[in-house]
């Protein structure tokens, strides 16, 4: 693959300049406050001079920022930058530059605050601003797999390239970087941990500080890192989402290949101009930098003959987090084989590439987003479950080895291998539509009891609007039944994580509590709140074992007594008698099973507790 033209080979050559001077003369922009973006007096009462001091510094920044070389430009493509690095490389271009500031937003698991590095034109820093001048935001999350840190060292080269004014940064575009988000995982520096992946020398380890995957943590939000990232995405509220990585799997000769949001989540409309609209101007642009980009190689052993799937993406990874707030969720993958240098250069041309083609339909996309949260608004029918429909696919054209097989060095067995000798371009089925089955209508409220407060804790982490009872009051409730679900043996992402749910409804007259927890669907943020509280949802809190307490009967009984109480309650209760009697008709087995029937009785009689599996999350029409 070519150099791509956003580095030219002198950039690598060059000699290093590891310490840039701050300027004399300019304390205003450089006095590592900088007051030139806080300060609003300035701002509101000197526009003319700070337009000239702007362009004297635009000046001097070319001049500097256009010398501070990364590590990863030192070692001519071969090494990352550590994480303090990464962090002082920001720094140093807020020092330097109007254009960005570096925040502290929030904790990570490793003790170190999480940093936001915030890029406009007008040095203006209020996401709530942004959003009033009609800028689209895009927010560009690195380092959740620090083993993948393509995106740390484009980034740090993207925003020294706006500073300097290599690349331009348009108006109605306004940037945010997470410079590392894992960052437990960056300080756990290694060698070897991306066993299949071509550089850099030296890289972060997947797992962070909890040995969590921040991929999987979206909605569970297990880490400190995951909240910090639920604040800044609310504060925020981005346009796009890009979260940048590298691949596993196959080998092919594409650089990049890219995880659009599954469409249908956004909404019918906005899904649909993201398919049809913007995204083939995405592979477009980068085609025209001589990057062609291919969707995510995801193919069966065999080969692409039988097409590829387009990934789904449920809630705990970040572009179906992304999606439940109408925010386009973008995964940028970059081949593991390819040298670094190009996988790095690549992340950078689509990075590019996502500035000019959201500014070029900013207004669009403003615009579609927006019907799209009105819509979740009003929204009374949403699906739940997504199936790859095989009788709809599109053709992509693909560049890939010949598989071929061959004697193993290792074991002496057959092996398979890619042939590079053997390169080829084929068209490719692509499957990208999904049926939507599962259909579930909102009520107009949930009621949570307060005990379940670390829910509602994170559903106000996610900007949803909770109101509490003013009083007990007694309510007619839907309350679901959990009939049946499994449960994996083992731990994933420190859960044994629930699945396979199946539910009844029953109506109910439940005593609710001063204080318990009352969420109106009448929100923007709906799509998130029945995704999470329904526990059929793919990454529901009930998935994620927050409700399992319901699980485990509390009470029981002595069979011995019970058999006593038992006689009284068929003697008291003729329908628990003929439904037993039905029973022990259909079931040969149950009759012969004194144990079951007493069981049998407990559970269809007052004594048997109403807790036991029933879900504490209910539904007011
Ligand atoms: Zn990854």
């Amino acid at each position: 693959m070519p150099m791509s033209a956003v580095l030219t080979e002198s950039c690598f050559k060059s000699a290093a300049v590891g310490v840039f001077n701050r300027p004399q003369g300019l304390h205003f922009f450089t006095n590592g406050t900088a007051p030139s973006k806080k300060n609003c007096s300035f701002q509101k009462n000197k526009t003319a001079m700070r337009k000239l001091l702007l362009f004297l510094a635009s000046l001097f920044i070319f001049n500097n920022s256009h010398a501070q070389q990364s590590r990863f430009e030192k070692s001519n493509g071969k090494e990352s930058a550590t994480y303090f690095e990464a962090i002082d490389w920001y720094k140093n271009l807020d020092k330097l530059s109007p254009q960005v500031l570096v925040k502290e937003m929030g904790m990570t698991d490793a003790g170190y605050p999480l940093h936001l590095v915030l890029v406009s034109n007008d040095g203006k820093f209020d996401p709530g601003q942004w959003h009033k001048q009609n800028k689209a935001v895009i927010l560009i999350n690195n380092g959740i797999h620090p083993g993948e840190p393509d995106g740390i060292d484009a980034s740090m080269l993207l925003v020294r390239d706006i500073v300097s004014k290599k690349i331009k940064l348009p108006d109605n575009v306004a940037l945010a970087f997470i410079p590392v988000y894992n960052i437990g995982g960056c300080l756990n520096r290694n060698a070897y941990s991306r066993a299949n992946q071509n550089g850099p020398l030296e890289y972060g380890f997947r797992g962070n500080a909890q040995n969590l995957d921040l991929n999987r943590d979206f909605t569970k939000c297990d880490s400190k890192n995951a909240r910090s990232f639920t604040q800044i995405f609310h504060w925020l509220d981005p346009h796009i989402l890009i979260d940048n990585h590298v691949s596993d799997g196959a080998d092919y000769q594409h650089t990049m290949t890219l995880i659009t949001t599954q469409y249908d989540k956004l909404s019918a409309d906005f899904g649909g101009w993201l398919k049809e609209k913007f995204e083939p101007q995405l592979y477009a642009g980068m085609a025209e930098k001589k990057w062609e980009m291919v969707p995510y190689v995801d193919f069966s052993s065999s080969g692409p003959e039988k097409g590829m799937e387009m990934f789904y993406d449920p809630p705990r990874y970040s572009s179906g987090y992304a999606a439940l707030f109408q925010t386009i969720g973008f995964i940028p993958e970059t081949h593991m084989l390819k040298p670094f240098k190009d996988r790095v250069l690549s992340t950078y041309a689509l990075m590019q590439t996502f500035i000019e083609k959201t500014s070029a339909n900013a207004t669009e996309l403003i615009a579609q987003r927006n019907k799209a949260r009105a819509e979740a608004v009003k929204e009374r029918s949403w699906p739940f479950t997504w199936n790859m429909d095989s009788t709809q696919s599109t053709l992509i054209t693909f560049k890939g080895y010949e598989q071929a097989f061959k004697t193993s060095d290792a074991t002496g067995l057959q092996r398979m291998y890619y042939d590079h000798d053997k390169p080829y371009t084929r068209q490719v089925k692509y499957y990208n539509v999904f049926k939507p089955s599962n259909f579930i209508s909102p009520p107009a409220a949930y009621i949570i009891p307060q005990g379940w407060s670390a829910v509602v804790d994170l559903m106000k982490l996610n900007n949803v609007i909770v109101q509490q009872l003013k009083n007990d009051s007694m309510m007619e409730v839907e309350a679901y039944h959990i009939d049946d679900y499994k449960s994996l043996p083992r731990p994933y992402e420190k859960h044994h994580k629930n699945s396979s749910m199946k539910v009844s409804v029953m109506k109910q007259k439940i005593r609710f509590l001063k204080g318990d927890y009352f969420i109106p669907m009448n929100q923007v943020a709906n799509r998130y709140i029945i995704e999470m509280l329904e526990p059929t949802g793919d990454d529901s809190f009930f998935s994620w074992n927050f409700f399992d307490a319901i699980l485990q009967q509390k009470e029981g009984y002595s069979d011995y007594r019970w058999e006593d109480i038992a006689a009284d309650v068929l003697k008291n209760n003729p329908d628990i008698k003929k439904k037993l009697e039905d029973k022990k008709a259909a079931d040969p087995k149950f009759a012969a099973n004194g144990s079951a029937q007493l069981d049998f009785i407990y559970r269809n009689s007052s004594y048997y507790e109403p807790a036991h599996n029933r879900y504490p999350v209910y539904r007011l029409e």
